[in-house]
């Protein structure tokens, strides 16, 4: 049959903003002096945890309390519900899609009201204040938003980002030892991605890190928002090199959605993802078992589990783990077809994305 076509070419589409502006602090008190300049119309959201840390407490007690809407903390409540609780707010207050959302807490919170942002009368303004060191270097820079669904890690999402970040390391201070070390999880994938001097800050200053020293945490954050940023601005919407983000994660999100979401920190299970990408990359040819050894004795030396079955699964024993894992793998939203991607690595900053066949993937999970 004959038929016209017409296309319609659109221009670049701008997501929210033109830049994301990272204002750094060497004290939460700066920063919060900074904030208040202007948030006197906004929308604030932060959940019950970092609503009542000392450091905050000032700054809380002097927002309307309509204006401040505080969540439930944890995994558990980043539903699509949680996010339709905070447009419900937006609508009572009369907001435009001028007004400005802010975002007071961890990754959870960041991707949350950032989504919520990014579909509130198709685009409010958005500032966040990452309050954990994993959406320091991670969550909170490079605009992916989001929600859980279905069991399912991040289903829902757009790719939406902040004009602002308001950064001070003076927050990881309250922090428990288990969110603190999920963001350090991060904080090495990164360095195993795109800076070898990050992997041998984490190795040579160890016990400053563990201590939480903020001179030091100041420049980890610094160093691994440089590199998040060199990707984003070359491929914000995960078409090409910021795949490679997820060295880690396809493991990682199945092994939480196999032992149910929140049962172990995001941290933890990218650390032993990563443990299984290098050891895939290594099983296929990609890397050398010397490389496979450092990276191990690296997620060792901080504690993290290089185990084929990661132990929790042990703990609460879950039969047939390395089918659960590879079923939910299968369900990953990065795999477009019913093979399964993975980033591997032939070495330090150099990853590649693969996709293996389900034989290869059991030999490293049994
Ligand atoms: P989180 O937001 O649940 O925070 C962890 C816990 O720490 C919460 O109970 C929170 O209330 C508490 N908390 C926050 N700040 C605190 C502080 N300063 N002192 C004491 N307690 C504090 O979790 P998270 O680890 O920050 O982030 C994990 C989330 O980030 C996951 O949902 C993950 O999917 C997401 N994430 C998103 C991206 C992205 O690119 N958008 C990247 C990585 C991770």
């Amino acid at each position: 049959m004959k038929h016209e076509t017409f296309d319609i070419h659109y221009p670049p589409i701008q997501l929210g903003c033109e830049k994301t502006s990272i204002l750094y602090f060497d004290t939460i008190q700066e920063l919060t002096e900074k904030l208040k300049e202007n948030t006197s119309n906004a929308l604030i959201v932060t959940d019950d945890v970092v609503f009542h840390l000392p450091s905050l407490k000032d700054f809380f007690a002097g927002i309307p309390t309509e204006t401040c809407l505080v969540l439930p903390a944890g995994e558990k409540y980043k539903t699509i519900e949680t996010v339709l609780s905070i447009l419900e707010r937006a609508m009572k207050l009369s907001l435009t899609r001028k007004s400005l959302f802010v975002g007071i807490g961890g990754g959870v919170i960041t991707d949350l009201l950032a989504f919520a942002a990014s579909i509130f009368k198709r685009g409010a303004r958005l500032e966040l204040v990452p309050t954990t060191l994993l959406a320091m270097v991670d969550a909170a820079i490079g605009g992916k938003t989001g929600c859980d669904f279905k069991g399912y890690k991040n289903s829902l999402g757009t790719f939406y980002p902040a004009s602002k970040l308001y950064i001070s390391p003076e927050f990881i201070q309250s922090q428990s030892e288990d969110e603190f070390r999920s963001g350090l999880a991060e904080v090495f994938k990164t360095g195993l991605l795109f800076s070898e001097k990050l992997v041998l800050l984490m190795q040579d200053e160890k016990d400053a890190l563990l201590n939480r020293d903020q001179r030091l945490l100041m420049n980890i954050i610094k160093r691994c928002a440089q590199a998040k940023a060199q990707v984003v601005e070359k491929d914000l919407t995960e078409k090409n090199i910021r795949m490679w983000l997820n060295l880690g994660h396809t493991f990682a999100h199945a092994l939480e959605t196999v032992l149910g979401l929140g049962t172990i920190s995001h941290g933890e299970a990218v650390a032993w993802g990563i443990s299984r990408a290098i050891a895939l990359s290594e099983s296929i040819g990609l890397c050398a078992a010397e490389y496979r050894e450092e990276v191990f004795s690296m997620l060792k030396a901080y504690n993290w589990s290089t185990d084929k079955i990661h132990p929790k699964c042990i703990e609460l024993k879950i039969e047939n783990c390395s089918e659960k894992l590879i079923e939910a793998m299968k369900q990953d939203k990065k795999n477009i077809d019913s093979n399964i991607s993975f980033v591997l690595q032939r070495g330090i900053n150099d990853s590649i994305i693969e996709k293996i066949s389900e034989d290869k993937i059991r030999s490293i999970l049994s």
